[in-house]
């Protein structure tokens, strides 16, 4: 299953192409610069031509910078190229309770972070980001600021930019984009948080040897991101990847969507506070971090609530190994803090039922400083100038 693919074959007959290389060629000076034009080309396996032009194209917008003079063998002196520091991107990932609020460079190094609490009043809600975004422009100085990401824990339409589905923020169906446009004259790339994980993964994780992945994220509710055959799946409406609310049992809770019984409201991070208050555990205001302490500090009742709460995860990640086949499955919240404890838990539950002839898949907590979303948010405004996936 993860036998060796050519690794940048996937240049078709399409436009798209160019992006591919450019992405390919972006990605090898951000990781491994400074690095010259001969080198790009034996790296990538494409035609000197080919690097040339892309290379003078990112020199000329800005995102490559020419560096140092080398010194080789035989009196050849060639041109190292880095990555622009200068270039930024504001990330926000809005989250029911909390919103971050983040400047990094094009290498997905974060320069800041601000957390702001997330009221349940839209207008409030976006007034305070915006106020937030501003003090973060007036402190740039020289740097650019190329756009700003947005995560969203739920759908929005991208004709109206109002919001459509995000059953556990409640703003109904607001337009966060265009007040934010308006107010800070930068381009505001939005979308859906696991999606958005999707493409940190593919940006920052240098996946491009996987063409099928699915990021799991876990928070209050459940998200999916779904890369197939190396795009992302929106379908209709942008609907798609909407596992969480599919539900599993018709007598279970009621789920913030109204149905009763789906994925989320086994395996989401409430979840796991719900079980821990029905095991007598009474805090309303514990949050979950707070019972993954509890549980690596020996609270029994808290370590058993997380296990019930892994145990549906897996269970529930069968649907998406039996229904799409990935070769990875990336699972990104909080619980990845503990994953030696909990990882096992979720990935034997996987493994319990991949039918005859499947492949269970490789499950990998995401990046473990927590800022996965985040990335998302930058890969996001990335992947608009080298639209790789769309
Ligand atoms: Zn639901």
């Amino acid at each position: 299953m993860h036998a060796n693919k050519p690794k940048h074959s996937q240049a078709a007959s399409t436009e798209v192409v160019r992006d591919i290389n450019r992405r390919i060629i972006l990605n090898l000076i951000r990781t491994r610069h400074p690095i010259s034009r001969a080198d790009l080309a034996r790296v990538s396996g494409l035609q000197r031509s080919t690097v040339s032009s892309i290379v003078e194209q990112l020199i000329e917008e800005r995102w490559v910078l020419y560096g140092a003079t080398g010194r080789l063998p035989r009196g050849r002196r060639p041109t190292f190229l880095r990555l622009n520091d200068e270039r930024v991107i504001v990330g926000v990932d809005i989250r029911p309770t909390q919103t971050t609020v983040a400047l990094a460079d094009a290498n997905g190094r974060f320069i800041s972070q601000e957390l702001l609490p997330t009221p349940g009043d839209p207008e409030v809600a976006v007034t305070a980001l915006i106020d937030c975004i501003q003090s973060i422009m007036r402190g740039c100085g020289e740097k650019k600021i190329e756009g700003i990401g947005i995560s969203l824990p739920g759908r929005f339409s991208a004709a109206s930019d109002r919001l459509v589905f995000a059953p556990n923020l409640h703003w109904g169906d607001f337009d966060i984009h265009t007040p934010i446009a308006k107010a800070t004259g930068l381009k505001v790339e939005m979308e859906n948080a696991a999606n958005a994980c999707v493409l940190a993964a593919v940006w920052f994780d240098l996946v491009d040897d996987c063409h099928d992945l699915v990021v799991v994220t876990v928070s209050e509710g459940i998200g999916t991101g779904l890369l197939v055959n190396g795009r992302l799946v929106q379908g209709m409406n942008a609907m798609a990847g909407e596992f969480g609310h599919v539900p599993l049992d018709p007598e279970g809770p009621v789920c913030g969507c109204g149905s009763r019984g789906c994925w989320e409201v086994f395996a989401s991070n409430r979840a796991g506070l719900r079980y821990y208050r029905e095991a007598g555990g009474q805090e309303s205001d514990l949050t979950f971090a707070d019972l993954l302490t509890r549980a690596d500090e020996g609270d029994v009742a808290a370590a058993q609530a997380i296990d019930k709460m892994a145990h549906s995860l897996g269970r529930g990640m069968r649907m998406i190994v039996a229904g799409l086949a990935p070769e990875r499955i990336i699972v990104v919240g909080d619980l990845t803090r503990s994953w030696h404890r909990y990882g096992p838990v979720i990935e034997t539950e996987v493994q319990r039922q991949v039918l005859p002839g499947g492949c269970p898949p490789l499950l990998v907590p995401a990046h473990e400083d927590g800022r996965a979303r985040l990335r998302g948010t930058i890969a996001l405004v990335l992947q608009k100038h080298y639209g790789v996936l769309e």
